[in-house]
């Protein structure tokens, strides 16, 4: 939980060196799933954890797979134009090469000891959907600095409170920012989140650890129904310890139909579309945190 200094206007010092921020872009349809959905433009940047700094930048753009020509409103909307991604590289590559841009440009701090590295987003949908999806479907490795991350959201709330739900544009401006760049563009979004989170370490916000895939995300209202997998009537009947529930996890936006709501994996969910979004998997759906293996869709 962020805390807040006394002292407003004096930086805090923070647990970690640098900062880096990510925010992924994925192909996508317009009022629907898109399966598998794949990233298109892998942005980062990092910021110096004691000064609130940008040091440096990093983008390539992704080359999607499984859905290679991309839709006219995803264009639209990311900014993203179809020679971008054809000229990208694959994922794997894409994580490859920003771990070494990481690297260079984090070289020589730390002093002897390693760097104390802590990725932020806006939002759980880049670390613990997108890329830990894109990642598992396809049988990708990962840096595990992914497997952590701060939801900017989390502390931006505890510092600057407003009852509703903002989205990264409006918290940039309740900040007292002003947005620059264009939105959903990934490498604007990551350097507006940049400079977001410079302003809540000048405000002396403690920014922390918010989400990470070895613990399950914070509970949320249980629905009306008892286990979100296997569907057996004993298991149903029978819901698992306490520890072992599972909170009810949103999968993903799906337009308010059951009709196009998807598990993780990509197969059919069970249904329960509760304020448009699915909080049900398939039938091989086990944790929230531990999606389905690849099914036979493959990869
Ligand atoms: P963002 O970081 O908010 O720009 O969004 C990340 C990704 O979420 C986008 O690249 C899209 O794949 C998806 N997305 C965001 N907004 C929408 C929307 N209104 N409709 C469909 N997909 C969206
Ligand atoms: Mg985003
Ligand atoms: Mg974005």
């Amino acid at each position: 939980m962020a805390t807040i200094m006394a002292a407003r206007g004096q930086g805090l010092e923070q647990d970690f060196d640098f900062f880096v921020v990510v925010d992924f872009e994925a192909t996508c349809v317009k009022d629907a799933r898109i399966f598998p959905q794949e990233i298109i433009e892998f942005p980062a940047v990092l910021v110096d954890g004691a000064t609130g700094r940008i040091e440096s930048a990093f983008r390539r753009y992704v080359r999607p797979k499984h859905h290679p020509v991309l839709t006219q409103f995803c264009r639209e909307l990311t900014g993203i134009r179809q020679e971008d991604v054809d000229g990208g590289v694959d994922l794997g590559e894409a994580l490859w090469l920003h771990d070494a841009w990481l690297k260079a440009a984090t070289a020589g701090a730390g002093n002897k000891r390693s760097v104390r590295l802590a990725v932020v987003t806006w939002g759980d949908w880049d670390c613990r959907t997108m890329l830990e999806f894109e990642c598992r479907f396809k049988g990708i490795e990962k840096p595990s600095y992914f497997d952590q991350w701060i939801n900017l959201r989390v502390p931006f709330q505890a510092a600057l409170g407003g009852g509703g739900r903002v989205n990264l544009q409006e918290a940039v401006r309740a900040a007292g920012l002003d947005w620059e760049g264009r939105l959903h563009c990934g490498l604007d979004d990551a350097r507006n989140t940049a400079r977001l989170l410079a302003e809540l370490m000048r405000r002396g916000v403690k920014i922390t650890i918010t989400g990470s895939l070895a613990a399950p995300p914070p509970m949320q209202k249980q629905p009306a129904r008892t286990s979100p997998c296997g569907g057996s009537p004993a298991l149903a009947s029978a819901p698992p310890p306490i520890q072992q529930q599972p909170a009810p996890y949103m999968i993903s936006p799906c337009g308010g139909s059951s009709a196009t709501c998807l598990c993780y994996c990509g197969l059919a969910s069970r249904g329960d579309v509760m304020h448009g979004k699915c909080f049900s998997g398939c039938a091989s759906w086990s944790r929230p945190w531990d999606p389905c293996p690849p099914t036979s869709r493959g990869a």
